[in-house]
């Protein structure tokens, strides 16, 4: 049974002083959800494969006064398990500290019978959608485990909850990150600080959602900015308690 908490107000300092890493962060939702966790006082450790378009975010982050935020770019095609200590090493080393970790990037591959998926792409989207946050979560464990108030948080997807016909790897890997959140949430709740959640952003005006309906008039759709809230109180203080749930964003 999923939740939401749109209505939520998240107060101006939420995430003070806390550091959160996103995935995907250069655009559509991901760079959305920097800005957003950036103006309500975190400092945002922006990944992706795009450096310019991290750029973009870091420098809009700066002119609107927030807490400066860092560009780790990155692709998590190709990454292997080291590159993911490499990362957690600098993380550690600049910061000091993890409090929140956004699983946001995601390929849609291509919609498409299971029975014709192509065996290489299959393979390309699970290292991006499904390995990469199981290779993220476990480098950053103990960065995690060290912050009095963690929070991992999974992006699902209404077909990764109902599987649909030609969905394919997409939904699969979706399906998969819902069940890798409980096991880390199952594990993580006896003796750590450490809460895993996943969320549904549904329906919004992104180039992933384009790309998904074509047809589809943009304009009908919210934009990154107008679906965040239930982000926010997912990677702040106020979750605190609340683990192994699944949260639609709208
Ligand atoms: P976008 O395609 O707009 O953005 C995805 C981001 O992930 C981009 O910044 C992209 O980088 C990055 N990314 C993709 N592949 C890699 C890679 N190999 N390494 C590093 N970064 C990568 O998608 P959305 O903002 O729409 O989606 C965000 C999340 O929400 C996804 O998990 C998606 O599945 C989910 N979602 C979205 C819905 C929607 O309606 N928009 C509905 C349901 C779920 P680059 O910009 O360089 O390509």
């Amino acid at each position: 049974m999923s939740e939401t908490m749109k209505e939520y107000q998240p107060r101006p300092d939420l995430l003070a002083g806390r550091v959160i890493l996103i995935t995907g962060a250069g655009d559509g939702i991901g760079a959305a959800a920097a800005r957003a966790c950036a103006a309500h006082g975190a400092t945002v450790i922006l990944l992706g494969r795009t450096t310019r378009k991290l750029e973009a975010v870091y420098d809009a982050i700066e002119a609107a006064g927030h807490p400066q935020a860092a560009i780790y770019p990155m692709n998590l095609e190709g990454a292997a398990p080291k590159d993911y200590d490499d990362l957690a090493a600098t993380i550690e080393r600049e910061f000091g500290r993890l409090d929140g970790l956004l699983h946001n990037a995601s390929q849609l591959g291509t919609l498409t019978p299971l029975g014709q998926y192509d065996v290489a792409q299959w393979s390309r989207l699970m290292q991006v959608n499904l390995n990469a946050p199981f290779l993220l979560t476990r480098a950053c464990l103990e960065l995690l485990k060290r912050s009095a108030d963690a929070s991992i948080l999974f992006t699902s997807s209404s077909v990764g909850r109902q599987g649909r016909a030609y969905w394919g790897a997409y939904a699969i890997s979706k399906a998969a990150n819902e069940n890798m959140m409980q096991i880390w949430a199952d594990e993580l709740e006896a003796n750590t600080p450490v809460r895993a959640n996943s969320i549904n952003p549904g329906a919004v005006r992104t180039a992933m959602r384009a790309r998904a309906y074509p047809g589809e008039d943009p304009n009908t759709l919210p934009r990154p900015e107008q679906i965040l809230v239930t982000y926010l109180y997912l990677l702040g203080p106020d979750s605190k308690g609340v683990s192994g749930r699944q949260f639609d964003a709208q």
